[in-house]
């Protein structure tokens, strides 16, 4: 076997398939959120953005990093093992309490990324319930599915958002099985919404349980940022809540919120909780601050909304194929995975703006995208400038237009982002 020879094809393959992956090299600037440092051989320049998954751009908040700091004085860097090995870091155990206070939930369950939150609660609570049979909506994260093929439960997969589909499985399966219901509420790639309540009504209808995935959603949604199970009402009707740290509270880490039950079943039984070294307590500082403000603060939710609406109706003005989205997430599609790379290049390379191309298998072959996310940061301003540089990279490379390709409409409804301070937000 020549090893080396192995792995060299294993990623010709990848780039055969044009889906080999580069990552650019950046250097996020705190109190100057979304430009950044960009890197490329000898070169380094400034440029904006707008694929970032800090929604709200906390990652650069002054409160939070400065409790990070503070914790980080005070207690050092790492958290010293694992819980289990050297006990629950004090910062940990206000997190754990401020998150299932979000959810309205008995408690929660910390762990290292949301990645690992999904795996090992999916994995852990598949395995324990006898003969469990997991509905997972096809379009899932990888890290559901990953869990769900750890916990080597049975899986049956509904087709995405479809009710009829899934009620059709969960009778099937008769309400004395064990059944648990995995789903998203914000889908990151098309930026739609699971029809939650329903969903709540057929787990109650056949006695299943239900775990939804809210990392796309909290922080941003709700009135305490709670997500949309927050904003319609529905978080108690779920039994399982998951979310990350990481992307509109800009940290790191994921967690779970549910019963006491079910949380301390995971606590004593999921291997990707027990055997790993806690985050350390910096990090859970910076978190708690994070949710904390986003818990009474409405300004970067309601500046959120405003800037994501008015990229869209910008884009849409200007004839730009923005995709059908009923959230914050604005994808625009390519469809073509060599003029998606090519578009992110050129926006890249001609107008300093970074949007990182998402083709397959991320989301279906002819449906590649750039997928924008617009922030409280980018301003009316930096949106003008996106759509103008959109417009010169679709008519170079000759990517189509909608049918009404016109000058963009004045807008009315101006929103006003917030002010961006060198210390942050
Ligand atoms: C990003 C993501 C995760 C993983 O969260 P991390 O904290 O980044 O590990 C889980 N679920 C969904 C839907 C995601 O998009």
């Amino acid at each position: 076997m020549d090893y080396q020879r192995f792995f060299s094809e294993a990623i010709d393959q990848l780039h055969a398939e044009r889906r080999y992956r580069v990552f650019a090299d950046l250097e996020r600037i705190a109190g100057a959120f979304p430009r950044a440092i960009w890197r490329s051989g000898q070169e380094a320049r400034e440029i904006t953005v707008w694929c970032s998954n800090d929604y709200l751009g906390m990652g650069q908040h002054a409160g939070v990093i400065a409790a990070m700091q503070e914790a980080a004085g005070r207690m050092g860097s790492g958290a010293g093992g694992t819980r289990n090995i050297s006990g629950t870091n004090h910062p940990l155990v206000e997190l754990e309490a401020e998150l299932a206070d979000l959810h309205g939930k008995e408690a929660a369950l910390v762990f290292t990324s949301g990645f690992i939150s999904n795996e090992a609660s999916l994995s852990t609570i598949g395995r324990l319930l006898p003969n469990c049979l997991i509905l997972s909506d096809e379009l899932n994260h990888a890290s559901m599915i990953e869990g769900i093929r750890r916990s080597g439960a049975e899986k049956k997969i509904f087709r995405h958002n479809d009710l009829d589909h899934l009620e059709s499985l969960l009778k099937a399966a008769g309400r004395e099985r064990a059944k648990l219901i995995a789903f998203e509420s914000v889908y990151s790639m098309d930026g739609d919404v699971a029809p939650i309540a329903e969903i709540a009504d057929l787990a109650e209808k056949y006695n299943a349980m239900t775990y939804i995935d809210e990392v796309h959603a909290v922080g941003m949604y709700g009135p305490r940022g709670g997500g949309i199970t927050e904003r319609d009402g529905l978080a108690h009707r779920m039994d399982i809540i998951e979310g990350t740290l990481a992307k509109a509270f800009g940290v790191i880490g994921g967690y779970i919120t549910g019963s006491s039950a079910i949380i301390d079943a995971v606590r004593s039984y999921a291997p990707g909780f027990i055997f790993t070294t806690a985050l350390p307590p910096a990090i859970a500082s910076a978190a708690t601050a994070s949710i904390r403000h986003l818990k009474s603060s409405n300004a970067e939710r309601k500046a959120h909304q405003g800037q994501a609406q008015r990229a869209k109706d910008v884009l849409r003005a200007a004839g730009l194929p923005v995709m059908p989205s009923q959230t914050h997430i604005v994808p625009l599609l390519v469809a073509d995975p060599e003029l998606c790379k090519k578009a992110s290049d050129r926006l890249l390379e001609k107008h300093d703006i970074y949007i990182q191309p998402i083709n397959y298998p991320t989301v279906p072959r002819g449906t590649e995208r750039l997928r924008i996310t617009p922030t409280p940061f980018h301003t009316d301003e930096l949106i003008e400038g996106l759509r103008d540089a959109l417009m010169e990279t679709w008519e170079a490379l000759g990517i189509a237009f909608t049918e009404h390709h016109e000058a963009p409409a004045a807008q009315s409804d101006r929103v006003i982002p917030l002010v961006v301070s060198k210390s942050g937000g």
